[in-house]
Formats: structure tokens, C-alpha cells, sequence
């Protein structure tokens, strides 16, 4: 039996993927999106010259040898507030008082903070000098308006959305964010909290994928579970094909009697499924299916063997569907180096995806490693990778770690700051 190479089988889904077409979205709708066009900013940033202290507003020549001990006294014409649109003027020999962010008055050319002052509102006593332009912010210093502040190919983050925002764009040009569908299968399944008979299960799988997916940027689209028959999966299919960009679904894919997923889309002639060297995870099935060719991947229903599979082959998926560039032959690239705090055996043959916690460089095996073991899933942050060649990590040896989605660094007890 030959087993499909890791990269082999993520080429094969990537050829399925083109990115969604491109939309005006809203900002608020645009995190994790990726421009599809370069944003240029619409202002100034700043937009006008302001003060970056809450202080005096002053001409620096006029507080020349101000000290603690020799205060030079100036009047306060007023006050400038954030926010105060009206044309201000600074005379030689007075001061305005103003506050963070309020336009600098005409004329003044410093801001000496109010900590350096006895605070009063109707005459000042400043204790320091200041040197010219100190605490101001001058209009386009950080960017200037028309300037390109975002490549296309970018991916908006929180900080780049504040950027576009202060620029004073509105919407950006990005691929249509895409939506996920998730069906799981299992005649066993239940809800959470149900009365589980003798044989049945909780669905964990929707759950754990739709967390995943949401926690990856993009829209998950719940459809009902399926039950193990013809009827009943071929309907959630047409119903996510039509809702989704990529349709998921977890169970049915292995070798046995009632493995309906395999069974119906095996008919369809446009999914395919293979062996993949890996453990877990080694069923797989990707194609397309319904009228718009609706991507799809076929997850094993073992927890474990979804959670990585998501990781090696969704997240790429994802990645495409969103327009980003990406090399199958590279998927392990947003891998991290940690060293293994102890030894461990590995299959051969296949590559390995041992579920570790990453702590500060050190990788730990996180608990059973059976792939239907969710006992241990709490602790992990990330999944090991070792190579097809490796049947043994020793400690010590630097090993390569997809993080896990959705597990964000945090001070655990101890008060070191992690992962998890
Ligand atoms: P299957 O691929 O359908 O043979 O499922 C493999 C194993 O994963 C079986 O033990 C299933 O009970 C379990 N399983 C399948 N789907 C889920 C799910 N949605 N949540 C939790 N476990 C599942
Ligand atoms: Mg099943």
C-alpha cells in the first residue's frame, strides 16, 4: 500500500481552491481579510498639528531660563480641548492651555506639560523650558495624505484596520471573506448535554471545527449533523455547497461498513479519497461538489485526527480561498522550533503529528496520543511534526510545532507568560 505524501495530498486540495471573488467590505466586516488593492490614505496622519501633552501651548523663546526656581509667569489666553475646531491664535508673551490632541493655536511652537507648572487657568507659572516643537505632533509627520500605507496581499489585522480607519478610509477592496460549512456524520452523535445512550457520543467535532474556523478569521456555517444514510448526507451536501465557499465534514471516511461520506461522494466522480502518510489523519477526501464546484475535504471523525487535519489542510485552504499565496511543498513554513523535553517514539513511514504543549521553546507531549483521545486536548497548544524518516525524537532535539488556532498566549499560574 502507498501512502499519499502529506504534500501531495495538500497540492491536491489547492488545486480545488480559487481565492473568493472581490468585494468593497466594510471595515468592521474586514478583519483577516486580504486587500486585493493597495489602500492609500485619504488624510494627513496627523490631520493638523496637535499637542501631545495635556500642558501650556506656548512660544519657546518666551519660557527661556524657566526653572523651578526662577518660574517664567505667562497669561492663559483659554482653553483648547480635543476636538475644538475653531481657528486659535498664539500672541508673543501668553499661552493657551490645551490638552492632548487639541489643534496646536496658530503661532506656538511648544507645549510645556502641565506637570512642569503650578496648573493655573488664568495666569501660569512654568517651571521648565521647553526646547522648540517639544510635545507636538506635526500635521503628516507619520503619513502623508495619498501615500500607499497597505500593499495588496495584505493581511488586515487589528493594528492595519486602525490604520486604514485613521487614514479615513471607509472600505477596502479584499476578497469576499469566505464561508466554511461544517457537517459532521455519525448515526452515534448527539448534542452536548443529551441523554447518551448505551453506543452513542457527543458531537465534538462541529464544535472543535467551528471554533476553528471562527477562530481563524473567517465565517463558520453550522449545518445540521447527518445521519449515516444516503438520503440524509446527500441533503446537507447540496444545502452546503450552495451556503459555503468550502464544505468540511468530519466521520465516514475509513474503511468501514457504514461510512457514508465515502460511499455517496465515491458516486459523485469529482472527490477522491487516499491514504495519507500521516498519523493521525490517515484518511482523507478532497474534490469538489454541486453546481459551483464548491470545494470539499472529507476530515476522519476521530477528534484528534480532525483537529490536525484542519491544521494541515484547512487552514492552506483557507489561506487560498482568501486570496493569500500558498505553497503546498511549504506547509510545514508557519512551523516554530521547540526542543523536546523528553523522548518519544515515532511511527515510520508517516509523518507524525504528536499533540505537545510548547512552554518557552520546550515541546511536551501533551497527554494519550490515541487519536480518539480528547482527554488530553485541554493542554496541548500545538502539534509536533516529525518527519516520515524520524521513528524516534530524542531529548533535546529541536522539533518543528504547528501552533495551535485559537490558543492564545496568556500568564498561566506560574506567571510566566505562554501559550495557553
Ligand atoms: P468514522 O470516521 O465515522 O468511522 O469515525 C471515527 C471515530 O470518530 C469513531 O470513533 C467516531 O465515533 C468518532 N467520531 C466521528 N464523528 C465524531 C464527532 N463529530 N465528534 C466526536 N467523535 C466523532
Ligand atoms: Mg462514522
Amino acid at each position: 500500500m502507498t501512502l499519499r505524501p502529506v504534500e501531495d495530498h495538500l497540492a491536491a486540495i489547492l488545486a480545488t481552491v480559487s481565492p473568493t471573488p472581490t468585494v468593497d467590505l466594510a471595515l468592521r466586516d474586514a478583519l483577516g481579510a486580504t486587500l486585493a488593492e493597495p489602500v492609500r490614505s485619504a488624510v494627513d496622519l496627523p490631520g493638523f498639528t496637535n499637542s501631545a501633552m495635556d500642558g501650556y501651548a506656548v512660544r519657546a523663546a518666551d519660557c527661556a531660563g524657566a526653572s523651578t526656581s526662577s518660574p517664567v509667569r505667562l497669561p492663559v489666553v483659554g482653553d483648547i480641548q480635543a476636538g475644538d475646531t475653531s481657528p486659535r491664535t498664539l500672541e508673543p508673551g501668553a499661552c493657551w492651555r490645551i490638552m492632548t490632541g487639541a489643534p496646536m493655536p496658530e503661532g506656538a511652537d511648544a507645549v510645556v506639560p502641565v506637570e512642569d507648572s503650578d496648573g493655573g487657568t488664568e495666569t501660569v507659572a512654568l517651571t521648565a523650558a521647553p526646547d522648540l516643537h517639544r510635545h507636538v505632533r506635526f500635521r503628516g509627520e507619520d503619513v502623508a495624505a495619498g501615500a500607499q500605507v497597505l500593499a495588496a496581499g495584505a493581511v488586515l489585522t487589528p493594528g492595519r484596520l486602525a490604520l486604514v480607519a485613521a487614514a479615513n478610509v471607509a472600505t477596502v477592496r479584499a476578497n469576499t471573506p469566505p464561508r466554511v460549512a461544517i457537517i459532521s456524520t455519525g448515526d452515534e452523535l448527539r448534542e452536548p448535554g443529551s441523554e447518551l445512550a448505551h453506543g452513542q457520543i457527543v458531537d465534538s467535532n462541529s464544535l472543535m471545527l467551528e471554533a476553528l474556523v471562527r477562530a481563524s478569521g473567517v465565517e463558520p456555517v453550522r449545518l445540521p449533523r447527518s445521519r449515516d444514510d444516503v438520503d440524509s448526507l446527500t441533503r446537507a451536501l447540496t444545502e452546503a455547497a450552495a451556503a459555503a465557499d468550502l464544505v468540511l465534514t468530519t466521520g465516514g471516511v475509513s474503511m468501514g461498513a457504514y461510512d457514508t461520506v465515502k460511499e455517496v461522494l465515491s458516486r459523485s466522480g469529482t472527490v477522491e479519497f487516499a491514504k495519507v502518510a500521516m498519523r493521525p489523519g490517515m484518511p482523507q477526501g478532497h474534490g469538489v461538489i454541486g453546481p459551483r464546484a464548491t470545494p470539499i475535504i472529507t476530515l476522519p471523525g476521530n477528534p484528534l485526527s480532525a483537529m490536525v487535519s484542519f491544521h494541515v489542510f484547512v487552514l492552506p485552504a483557507i489561506a487560498a480561498l482568501q486570496g493569500r499565496p500558498v505553497d503546498a511543498a511549504n506547509w510545514r513554513a508557519p512551523a516554530v522550533p521547540g526542543r523536546a523535553a523528553v523522548a518519544w517514539p515515532s511511527v515510520p513511514d508517516k509523518v507524525e503529528f504528536t499533540r505537545v504543549t510548547l512552554r518557552r521553546g520546550i515541546a511536551t507531549p501533551s497527554g494519550g496520543q490515541g487519536s480518539h483521545m480528547v482527554g488530553a486536548l485541554a493542554d496541548a497548544n500545538a502539534i509536533a511534526i516529525i518527519p516520515a524518516d524520524v521513528t524516534q525524537v530524542q531529548e533535546g532535539d529541536v522539533v518543528q510545532c504547528l501552533r495551535l488556532v485559537g490558543t492564545i498566549p496568556a500568564n498561566n499560574a506560574a506567571g510566566e507568560v505562554s501559550m495557553l
